[in-house]
């Protein structure tokens, strides 16, 4: 049986950033995938706060802009009543823009792809279904390969496969709490009209706390969905995709942009595990990353940003354990800090902005308010460039001043 210092379970943003950062560092690592790359995962494609920077640390920004996707400047706001407010992000001075859409099937192929130039080893086609553990230490997976059980045995897993994957479930830390999941349905559609440089997110009645998104693709082409938290959804009795196409066809403010537009995909719907819960991501022998961990922001629906900071942290976390060869949860638990020590401020922000999003009345305030007051607009804007800046949003002598503009 082959053995590897780590092994990263999944090859989506999480898995591969690990993987990266593990193998520049020298670390011999299995990277495995059920999947075979290229593979689409049903997301917005919005690629934006902190993902930028960390694809720079990860040696990939230059990679990703060569793919197929669209720079972004800004994100357009509407509010319930149907106040369009435009925000723009402003030019940064490094050229680079503050987000991307790229198709998921695009994006992390190129992730993929550079993981698997420095991996010691990379499977496709390896599909998990136990984590292997002695006592309470994890030391290995065991898995389908080729239809033959095979198993792997390592010093430290990662988990990194997903929201559905097995390894939040068997390692005790599944979100399944109706108030930190959304649930989300999207689809492409071509020939979108008005669409710019900037991603949409429409606060429509119908779906709040959650939003309709538009999200700009090259040639007119657009991602677009709808996502809301699972409890409002019940408790509302919600249909997401009768909403979506009831919005499309029907809405005042976006009927005449999908007169002539046609889908070009299925409708396709998945959970997203929200960071406004704290599931437990350390313990013997393992670290949780990305969905694996419920890291999604609970207001705006980004995963893929906090995916990669749990990739640069786990990383940090992880070769620390190795100097020390000690493997223990306690040693492990320093990636859960680090991490938490750079989101945690910006989670527990934006899950209160998600909770005041349920008041129709004042999110109509508030986005008419931005609509006027250079103030709102600018915050909002520095925000965009730096998620540190979110904070600003919600300190209580900032919305003072807002309330009084
Ligand atoms: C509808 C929707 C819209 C979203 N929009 C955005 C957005 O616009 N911007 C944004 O930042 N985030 C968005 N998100 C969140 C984002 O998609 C996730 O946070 C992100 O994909 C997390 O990355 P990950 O690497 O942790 O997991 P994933 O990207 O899910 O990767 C997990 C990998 O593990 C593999 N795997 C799973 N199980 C097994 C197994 N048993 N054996 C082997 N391999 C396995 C899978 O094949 C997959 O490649 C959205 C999510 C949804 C559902």
């Amino acid at each position: 049986m082959e053995e590897f210092d780590v092994i990263v379970l999944g090859g989506g943003p999480s898995g591969s950033s690990t993987t990266i950062f593990l193998s520049k560092a020298g670390k011999k690592v299995l990277l495995l995938d059920r999947a075979k790359f290229p593979r689409d995962k049903t997301c917005g494609d919005g690629i934006s706060g902190r993902s930028v920077g960390i694809l720079g640390e990860l040696g990939v920004l230059d990679d990703v802009r060569k793919a197929e996707h669209m720079d972004m400047f800004g994100v357009t706001f509407s509010s319930p009543k149907g106040t369009v407010v435009p925000i723009s992000s402003g030019k940064p001075a490094n050229g680079v823009p503050p987000g991307f859409v790229c198709r998921r099937e695009v994006f992390d192929n190129v992730l993929f792809q550079n993981a698997k130039k420095v991996a010691a080893k990379t499977i496709e086609g390896f599909i998990a279904t136990q984590i292997v553990k002695e006592g309470d230490k994890v030391v290995g997976v065991k898995g389908m390969l080729n239809g033959k059980e095979t198993e792997f045995r390592c010093k430290v897993f990662v988990g990194a496969d997903g929201a559905g994957g097995i390894s939040a479930r068997q390692l005790g830390a599944l979100n399944e709490d109706e108030i930190h999941q959304c649930a989300a349905v999207r689809c492409y559609y071509d020939n979108v009209e008005g669409m710019g440089d900037k991603i949409e997110l429409h606060f429509i009645k119908e779906a709040l706390p959650g939003y309709f998104w538009i999200f700009p693709l090259p040639n007119k082409r657009a991602n677009v969905g709808i996502g809301i938290v699972v409890k409002d959804m019940k408790a509302k009795k919600i249909n997401l995709q009768k909403v979506m196409l009831d919005v499309i066809e029907n809405h005042p403010v976006f009927k005449q942009r999908f007169a002539n537009a046609k889908r070009s995909t299925d409708i396709k719907s998945w959970l997203l595990p929200l960071g406004s819960l704290r599931t437990k991501n350390y313990g013997n022998g393992y670290v949780l990353v990305g969905d694996a961990s419920s890291l999604i922001d609970p207001f705006s629906g980004e995963g893929i940003g906090n995916a990669l900071s749990s990739g640069k942290y786990s990383s940090r976390a992880i070769i620390a354990a190795f100097e020390a060869n000690d493997f223990s949860e306690q040693k492990l638990s320093a990636y859960n800090k680090m991490l938490f020590e750079e989101i945690g401020d910006e989670l527990d922000t934006n899950f209160r902005m998600q909770k005041m999003a349920n008041h129709q009345w004042l999110l109509n305030m508030m986005i008419d308010k931005a609509g006027r007051s250079d103030l709102v607009k600018g915050a909002i804007s520095d925000a965009l460039i730096n998620p540190d800046n979110h904070k600003k949003l919600m300190d209580p002598l900032f919305i003072l001043r807002v309330l009084v503009a």
